[in-house]
């Protein structure tokens, strides 16, 4: 069972070839098999999982069924789960349970998808390694000595050795697409203000947002369909029409200009990658699309203009953990300023200290001009750069990742090295687009990820795009042998 993607288990459990229980039951016997290896999940929801599919079972029985109806999947832990412990993978949530749930959570839960557990990630989404969680690194199913990528590493291990079928991630810098690429999945994340972010925990409030990490396009379309839409609650979720993601999955390629910018070419690039990249764009020129070169002279500055918002806004955001309105209190506290220190010193690993320290110097009278207005300037750059490439192509194609998975530890003492593995994703997030990332081929025999990236509310391209290239491939089909 655990062979199959959302799609064939829907239509599965619509032939009644196996119940919702039987499934939750084999997912949940494969995490509990596989898990102790990789590290992927925080929490395993064992009683409310089998629940949740006793639930859909009834309902298909009663007629009441939706098309996912009773299909499981595993939560990023960023997301509030009602009555389950919601920790962000920090110290400071260790042991938080929300009183409510997010809107993602909210709209997978009506859809009657079942909840297997909360994914492992880098704290409060905080790196590209999966190496800063409180609960320690997760590994890689393709080679366990190797980082997963993050933040949502735990959501794509786990998709990747199969103990979930898909799972949610969120995307600040890059965090969807790069352990997608890291991990041999699909991935999506949806232009800004696609998905609520209601109830998700916020880390950089203009530039995160919700997406599928799955095993096919497919599947993303059909996770899109669930958690895409307008929520007040969120005032940056935009109400804009939600077309039906799995309607032009097989629209031809025929004509479609992909626009390859040659920054994303250049020095920092894997050789090995780039040869399989460049396979996978003679590959989408079989399926009729064109190629023009394309310059995104600003992309140098997308890293460190990054690294001034995000930790700007990080450091806002999580002012709230104070051991006071959130998060961990240390004991026998002194006075209130001795509370909030050792709280937050206690509940905060060595990343959020050092963003919270960044942010909050860049944000300091005398400074905020010369680092937070510069950069919101050059993010503005960024943008225009994108506006401008989009007149000339419909899609922009390049790699996910410089480089395959890297060593666990490899980079954890250089944080600029760390910062670099995001350097094709993160301009994308800086201008509110959506990019998505899939299964090109592999390089050492460790996945490597092509990226995709669109205009505005295109994501119904992208995934037809990606769905093409999955009709004449069968990357995205491998898995880790281990596995198996
Ligand atoms: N790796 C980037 C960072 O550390 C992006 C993280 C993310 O997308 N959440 O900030």
């Amino acid at each position: 069972m655990h062979h199959k993607t959302l799609a064939e288990l829907a239509t599965g459990l619509a032939a009644k070839e196996f119940s919702s229980v039987e499934l939750t039951r084999h997912f949940l016997n494969r995490i509990r098999q596989h898990d102790g290896l990789l590290n992927s999940f925080i929490t395993v929801c064992d009683g409310q999982a089998l629940a949740q599919a006793a639930a859909a079972d009834a309902a298909r029985a009663a007629g009441k069924a939706g098309l996912l109806t009773g299909v499981p999947m595993a939560q990023k832990d960023i997301f509030c789960t009602e009555g389950v412990k919601t920790t962000c993978a920090s110290k400071m949530l260790d042991s938080f349970i929300s009183p409510y749930n997010a809107a993602v959570i909210e709209r997978s839960l009506s859809a009657g998808l079942v909840m297997l557990g909360k994914t492992n990630m880098d704290e409060f989404a905080m790196g590209s390694s999966n190496e800063t969680s409180f609960y320690g690194p997760v590994k890689n199913p393709w080679d366990t000595t190797k980082v997963p990528g993050g933040s949502s590493g735990g959501s794509a291990a786990a998709v990747a050795a199969r103990l979930a079928p898909a799972a949610t991630g969120t995307d600040t810098g890059g965090s969807i697409r790069q352990p997608a690429a890291l991990c041999n999945l699909t991935g999506l994340k949806p232009t800004y203000g696609r998905v609520s972010r209601w109830g998700m925990i916020a880390f950089a409030s203009s530039l995160d947002q919700a997406g599928p990490m799955t095993q096919t396009a497919e599947d993303a379309a059909l996770l899109m369909n669930v958690m895409a839409g307008h929520d007040s609650r969120d005032s940056t979720c935009i109400n804009h029409p939600v077309p039906d993601y799995t309607a032009n999955l097989n629209d031809s390629l025929q004509g479609l200009r992909i626009g390859l910018p040659k920054q994303y070419f250049g020095e920092g690039l894997d050789a090995g990658v780039a040869t399989v990249i460049e396979q996978a764009i003679a590959e989408l020129k079989k399926l009729g699309a064109t190629v023009v070169d394309i310059d995104l002279p600003t992309s140098d500055l997308a890293v460190p203009a990054y690294y001034v918002i995000a930790p700007a806004e990080c450091s806002s955001n999580l002012s709230r953990f104070d051991g006071v309105r959130f998060g961990h209190r240390c004991d026998n506290p002194a006075d209130l300023t001795d509370l909030y220190k050792r709280s937050r010193a206690e509940g905060f690993g060595a990343e959020v200290k050092r963003r919270i320290m960044v942010g909050t110097y860049a944000l300091s009278a005398g400074y905020y001009d010369a680092y937070y207005v510069q950069a919101q300037k050059v993010r503005r750059l960024i943008k225009n750069d994108f506006a401008r490439a989009f007149e000339q192509c419909d899609v922009i194609a390049g790699p996910t990742s410089p480089s395959v998975a890297f060593g666990l530890g490899e980079k954890q003492s250089d944080p600029i090295a760390m910062y670099l593995s995001d350097i094709y994703t993160i301009a994308t997030n800086l201008a509110g687009l959506p990019g998505m990332s899939l299964p090109a081929g592999f390089e050492k025999n460790l996945p490597v990820g092509l990226q995709l990236v669109g205009n505005y509310w295109s994501e119904a391209k992208l995934l037809n795009v990606a769905h093409r290239y999955q009709q004449v491939t069968d990357w995205h089909r491998r898995m880790p042998a281990t596995f198996e």
